[in-house]
Formats: C-alpha cells, sequence, structure tokens
C-alpha cells in the first residue's frame, strides 16, 4: 500500500521531496498511470451495474416472454462474464505497473533533516577521547601486515580483493566485538534474532533497496540464481533470492504482513549479519584493507513503533544512545551527523551518521548509520498495529541501526589502540577492558587492566 493518493494530491509537495533528495523519477508517469487506473476502475463498475440492471430486467420479463428470454438472458450473462473478467485483468495490470513504477518513490523527508548534499550534514555531537594526531604508522594496513592478521593471498585464491580473512587476533577480535555489541543491546531490551542472510529480491526492493540496476545507479545486491527450474506455465517455482545487504532486511522481514497491539510496540529486535555489497563503483581508495568491503559482519538493531507524533524521533534518540554507550565503551573519538537529504536513501525520513576518528587513515570514519524510515517500509510490507481491540489498523514506523559494523570497528579500534616504539614501529595493541569478557583465546593483544 504505497502513499500514491498523498503524491498525486500535492505533486509540487512531491516534486520539492525528489528534488531535495537527489533522485531521479518521473513523477508524471506515476499520476497519469494512476489516472488510467481510476478509469478501468470506473469500466470496472460499469459492466458491474449492467449485471445487477441485467438480473432486475429478466426478473420482470421472465413470465411474459420466457422461453426467448432466457436464452437471451444466459447469452447476455455470458458476454457480461467475459467482459467483466477482461476488466478485472485491465485492472489488475495497472494497478501492477503504478506500484511499479511507484515503488522506487522516497520517502518523505523529515521535516528537520538539513536539506542538501554531504557538505549540509550537521555535527549533533562528539564524544569520547579527543582524537590523537594522524600517523601513517598507525594505518590498519600496516598493522594487520605487521601482524598477518589479514590474509590478502587467500582472498585473492578464493573470492578476489576485498573478500578479507581475518586471522588470529584480528578473527578474536571480531568475536569479541559481535558478542559485545549484542550484549549491550539485550540488556537494553533488544530480542536477539538469528536471521538468514538470504532474503528475497521481494522483500529487499520493499525495505527500499535496489536489487536491480535501475535509474539511480547500479544495483546494490549479489542476486542468486535459481537452481529450480520454473513452472509449466512459466512462472518461477522459488522467490528470487539475493544476499542480504544487511540483516536489516530479514529483521523487517520479521514483521512483515503482522498485525500488532499498541501495547506490544516498541518492538525492539538485533541481529548479526553477513552483510553482503556488491559496491559497484563506490569503493575508490578503499580498494584495500577493511574500509569498504564486498561482505563483513554487522550487528543491526531493529524497531517498529507507533505512528504516534514523535513516538519513532523519540525510539530514534534512544538508537543513539544505545550506539553511543557501545562506542564509548570501546573508548572510541566519535562524532555524530544529521545527515541531509540527498543522503537519506529511498527509505529513511532522517538518517543519523556515527564517524569515529582513525588516526592511520587520518580521516573521520563511518561506523553507524541510524535511520528513521516512518511508514516507508510498512507500507511496503504491511507492517500494521492497532492502537486496541476494535480500533482501525494503522501503518507502523520502523527504524535500523547499526550497532557494531566490525570491519570499520577494527580499524578504529587497531589505529588508536597501536602502541609505538620510537622508530614508529608497532610494538603491540592495546584494546579496551569491556572486551575482556568476550574474548577468547590467547590474551596477548590485551591491554593490562
Ligand atoms: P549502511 O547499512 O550502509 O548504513 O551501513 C552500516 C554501517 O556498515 C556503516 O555505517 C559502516 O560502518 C558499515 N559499512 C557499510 N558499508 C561497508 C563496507 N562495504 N565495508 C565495511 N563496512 C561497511
Amino acid at each position: 500500500k504505497l502513499d500514491i493518493a498523498r503524491m498525486i494530491a500535492d505533486p509540487q509537495a512531491t516534486t520539492r521531496n525528489i528534488v531535495e533528495r537527489g533522485i531521479e523519477f518521473d513523477i508524471n508517469q506515476v499520476i497519469t498511470l494512476a489516472q488510467l487506473r481510476e478509469e478501468e476502475r470506473r469500466a470496472e463498475r460499469n459492466v458491474l451495474d449492467m449485471r445487477t440492471e441485467h438480473g432486475l430486467q429478466s426478473h420482470v420479463y421472465r413470465d411474459k416472454h420466457r422461453k426467448r428470454e432466457k436464452k437471451n438472458e444466459r447469452m447476455e450473462a455470458r458476454q457480461l462474464k467475459v467482459a467483466l473478467k477482461d476488466e478485472e485483468t485491465r485492472l489488475r495490470n495497472i494497478t501492477q505497473r503504478v506500484a511499479d513504477a511507484a515503488s522506487a518513490l522516497p520517502n518523505w523527508s523529515h521535516p528537520d533533516a538539513p536539506r542538501g548534499g554531504e557538505d549540509k550534514a550537521v555535527l549533533l555531537e562528539q564524544f569520547g577521547p579527543r582524537p590523537m594526531a594522524d600517523d601513517e604508522n598507525r594505518s590498519h594496513l600496516r598493522i594487520t601486515e605487521t601482524f598477518h592478521w589479514l590474509n590478502s593471498s587467500a582472498s585473492a585464491v578464493s573470492t578476489g580483493t576485498s573478500w578479507p580473512f581475518l586471522m588470529g587476533a584480528a578473527a578474536m577480535l571480531e568475536h569479541a566485538l559481535t558478542g559485545y555489541a549484542m550484549s549491550k543491546a539485550i540488556k537494553a531490551g533488544y530480542m536477539p534474532v538469528a536471521t538468514p542472510d538470504v532474503v528475497s529480491t521481494d522483500i529487499a526492493q520493499r525495505c527500499g533497496f535496489q536489487p536491480r540496476d535501475g535509474e539511480n545507479g547500479p544495483r546494490q545486491t549479489y542476486n542468486i540464481e535459481s537452481h529450480l527450474p520454473p513452472n509449466e506455465d512459466g512462472t518461477p517455482q522459488a522467490p528470487h533470492l539475493c544476499l542480504a545487504g544487511t540483516a536489516e532486511i530479514p529483521l523487517a522481514a520479521l514483521w512483515a504482513n503482522r498485525q500488532l497491539v499498541r501495547a506490544s510496540m516498541p518492538a525492539k529486535t538485533v541481529g548479526v549479519g553477513r552483510a553482503f555489497r556488491a559496491e559497484a563503483g563506490a569503493r575508490g581508495l578503499d580498494t584495500r584493507g577493511l574500509y569498504r568491503v564486498h561482505q563483513f559482519t554487522k550487528v543491526e538493531l531493529f524497531c517498529v513503533t507507533s505512528a504516534d507524533a514523535g513516538e519513532s524521533d523519540r525510539m530514534m534518540e534512544e538508537i543513539r544512545e544505545l550506539q553511543k554507550d557501545i562506542a564509548m565503551g570501546l573508548g572510541l573519538s566519535v562524532r555524530v551527523l544529521d545527515m541531509p537529504t540527498e543522503e537519506l536513501g529511498a527509505s529513511a525520513a532522517r538518517k543519523y551518521d556515527m564517524e569515529a576518528w582513525m588516526p592511520g587513515r587520518a580521516k573521520w570514519g563511518e561506523i553507524t548509520s541510524t535511520s528513521n524510515c516512518t511508514d516507508y517500509q510498512s507500507r511496503r510490507l504491511h507492517i500494521r498495529y492497532r492502537d486496541a481491540v476494535g480500533e482501525p489498523l494503522q501503518f507502523a514506523h520502523t527504524l535500523n541501526g547499526t550497532a557494531a559494523a566490525i570491519p570499520r570497528l577494527i580499524i578504529a579500534l587497531l589505529e588508536n589502540g597501536a602502541r609505538l616504539d620510537g622508530n614508529g614501529i608497532v610494538t603491540g595493541i592495546d584494546l579496551p577492558k569491556t572486551l575482556k569478557p568476550y574474548w577468547i583465546g590467547p590474551e596477548v593483544e590485551q591491554a593490562e587492566e
């Protein structure tokens, strides 16, 4: 159930929203198709009216001209049946075309989201220790090479660059960070969910991802060829599948087609997923190391709230507090940005990004992203709720946020925690003691308490 009525009622506001978000979208095409659909609906109603009238007339004349009327009656009924079937098919086709055209429409931006491109991001807050001076000796590329924590020759043989093998302590760090972030989320009331990493492209699209090459860029997902032959009529036997770009997608699917009760909201879930990113054309300088890879582990938060004024806004602040708690526990220097409209993607009404200082890269690097998707995903996934029994169904609001994107956290921890000797050689890494309970294996790299 897309919000097409609002778009048709106020095409100017729709166009402004699209322009502000820097998205290519043909609003006139949707409006024309929606008008055609209205005509089809009228045509179908006419046929239905004719059928009703026909029924009444045949009753009046039945006794007088019984035989002839009966024959005519049957013929007319048959013709009307065929006409109705045709109308129904036409209406179904046009409804599908309206939905297809409108599905690429972005969400409405939150009134408080900064307008414009990346440079319009607003700094909301900075926390943690003062960022240390940049130093290329702290580069995670150098550190992982020194300690043999990234095996690029294995990557080259198995899948290719940017499909990293984390070795030894770096692999343990992935487990420790995952356990640490999960435990923080569970303590904050999130229900843990073990999600599949494969989802249908339909669900990915309904969540606002692009599983096919489109007007707004190349596809974002790795699609999976079905091993099942099609049905006899040519329709696919199984849904078209892709590797999930984020656990947000299966976590959203968990609530699809459900009717919640207000008392059970907000519903908060946390999942660990392998995120698969095609990253076509987006990798630039980051073809080496861990900053931008094709597969990474991520702990993801997903919440469903009511549509009451301000409720999803409050949830967004609650997610931000949890993310801050996680980052503070790791001793990172972090800044929080309110992202501008051109950075919101399709589904977010508002987005906060957290960036950690990475002295070896001499840059701030994004470590979390939080989106308030308002009713954008719930309309596409049919996530609804009632205030109480007997009250009408309403579309819920959904939010997602990163609890821990492992490779970026590893970079931040290695680059900030590196112990250097007088010659700038890394001799060890000081890791935050908060990770200790989640660390399995030799403790050589752990900081002394
Ligand atoms: P996103 O779902 O794109 O908002 O990403 C969530 C978080 O995952 C980001 O804030 C980054 O920290 C991290 N991330 C995104 N893309 C990649 C990638 N290709 N490689 C490593 N980490 C990534």
